[in-house]
């Protein structure tokens, strides 16, 4: 069975490319019939806070990147990774290492004269245990092989090879007896079965580090995806203006989790020419062999106008309800919330199939609700001010008696009651429509004027014309 992690390290919100990296974990272990797991990696006490975990995890949450059980801390697991170094010290493949800080900054200096890397030279791998200064702790550092080559078995990387001479003692345990990154993240792993472990290419050089823990321990080396960073548009690293955000910056913005997910999805991933993809079917279709090798590059525009195309393929009452769920993180969508009782509500699931034509996120179209939500009289914005002048009333009172006489009331009815004075006036359908739609959304802007009609229904609709006239 499948068991794939997510592992981000608690230090910020959960940015847009871990939740990519969560995604494809989360497609796999869907897509196999496994699970994924949750890791908050929390090790680096000063940086670490609660309050980017609790960010983390309701971004995932928001996603719907669902994980199994409980999060994992795994600061809590301090001691197991004690263990685990200490037995690799008893069983010959780790040592204790009494380097001073003066002997390390020492070989760091040489390196940097000789124009290499720094390396750990092994002075203490070799001696005797008892040569260990007295009153001084030592850090555990792996015995890494010398000879020969490390060989990382990636499914989207391929055979990566790291020439050992390239690999030096590393440290897996401090002398202040907290593991290290590298090692906490191997006996983790193992413990909770990972069988996959899928994550940025910036991870693909600590790969081979673990691998030399994992093989120490002779413990089987999990199943490694190392998948390409996302890029600018510009192709520059991905910055804050390029969209390096906390996902709780896209759902303000006024994108749809799954808008989001599917965007994600493509990027660095594809199943054939399919740009739009349902949840379903990036689960049904998603295999991180096809994940490309190269950068992806984040687009603003197209997550935009893949947005809009999954706003206007959801059903009216299911965007409404998404619609609503997602006001309180708008720009100001505590008071357009405030604004919606249950007959603007009504309201907006009639206005839906007009208002989701013309808004590629849900923050275009709360700015375009609040003729849903407003009380009599309106209050105008300049432009539907500027529309209503003294002309533009006489034309509305001559509307409003054609309305007073309609049967029924409908956008058809009223539609066809325009016209007739259109034609009866001599004036271009435009020059009726404007002052209405002012007069009945207070916006120079809005769905079809007759569907207002129809959705605000015929007393709101004359009285909101009267408004103006008076
Ligand atoms: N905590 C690491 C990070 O946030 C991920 C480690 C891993 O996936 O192995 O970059």
């Amino acid at each position: 069975k499948v068991v794939t992690r997510f592992a981000p390290s608690p230090t910020g919100f959960l940015h847009i490319g871990g939740a990519r990296t969560a995604l494809f974990n989360w497609l796999y272990a869907r897509h196999t019939g496994g699970v994924m797991l949750l890791r908050i990696e929390d090790t680096d006490r000063g940086r670490s806070t609660e309050a980017a975990t609790a960010a983390i995890l309701e971004g995932l949450t928001w996603l719907g990147l669902t994980w199994e059980g409980e999060a994992v801390s795994q600061y809590q697991r301090a001691s197991r990774h004690r263990e685990v170094a200490e037995e690799l010290v008893r069983s010959g493949k780790a040592y204790y290492c009494y380097a001073t800080p003066a002997e390390l900054e020492e070989m760091r200096e040489k390196a940097r004269s000789e124009g290499r890397p720094p390396r750990y030279d092994g002075r203490w791998r070799d001696r005797d245990p008892a040569d260990a200064p007295a009153g001084v702790a030592g850090a555990i550092r792996i015995k890494a092989p010398t000879e020969g080559e490390t060989v990382v078995h990636d499914l989207v990387q391929g055979e990566v090879r790291f020439p050992n001479k390239d690999l030096d003692d590393f440290i897996i345990l401090r002398s202040d007896g907290n593991p290290t990154y590298m090692h906490a993240v191997v006996v983790d792993d193992h413990d909770m079965g990972v069988t996959h472990i899928i994550r940025g290419d910036d991870h693909l050089t600590n790969a081979a580090r673990q691998t030399v823990i994992y093989n120490a321990m002779g413990w089987q080396v999990p199943k490694m995806a190392h998948i390409p960073l996302i890029h600018g548009a510009d192709g520059a690293k991905l910055s804050k203006r390029h969209g390096a955000l906390g996902v709780e910056a896209y759902r303000s913005m006024g994108y749809l989790p799954e808008a989001l997910l599917n965007y994600l999805a493509r990027l660095g991933w594809s199943h054939g020419d399919d740009e739009v993809m349902s949840i379903g079917q990036m689960v049904d279709w998603f295999d991180v062999k096809d994940v490309n090798k190269g950068a992806a590059r984040f687009d603003f525009a197209k997550l935009e106008a893949l947005n809009g195309v999954h706003m206007r393929g959801m059903d009216d009452a299911a965007l409404t309800e998404a619609f609503l769920a997602a006001l309180p993180y708008l720009p100001n969508g505590e008071e357009i919330d405030a604004g919606f009782d249950d007959a603007a509500r009504a309201r907006l699931l009639k206005a839906m199939p007009g208002l989701k034509e013309r808004a590629r996120t849900l923050v275009e179209l709360a700015g375009n609700t609040y003729y849903l939500t407003a009380n009599r009289p309106l209050q105008l914005d300049d432009k539907a001010a500027s529309i209503l002048d003294a002309d533009a009333r006489t034309v509305l009172k001559g509307v409003s008696e054609r309305f007073q006489e309609l049967g029924d009331w409908n956008a058809q009815t009223t539609e066809a009651a325009v016209r007739e004075f259109a034609e009866s006036s001599g004036l271009k359908l435009g020059k009726i429509a404007q002052p209405l739609r002012a007069a009945l959304t207070g916006r120079a802007t809005s769905p079809g004027v007759f569907d207002v009609l129809e959705v605000l229904g015929r007393e709101e609709s004359l009285g909101r014309i009267q408004d103006q006239i008076d």
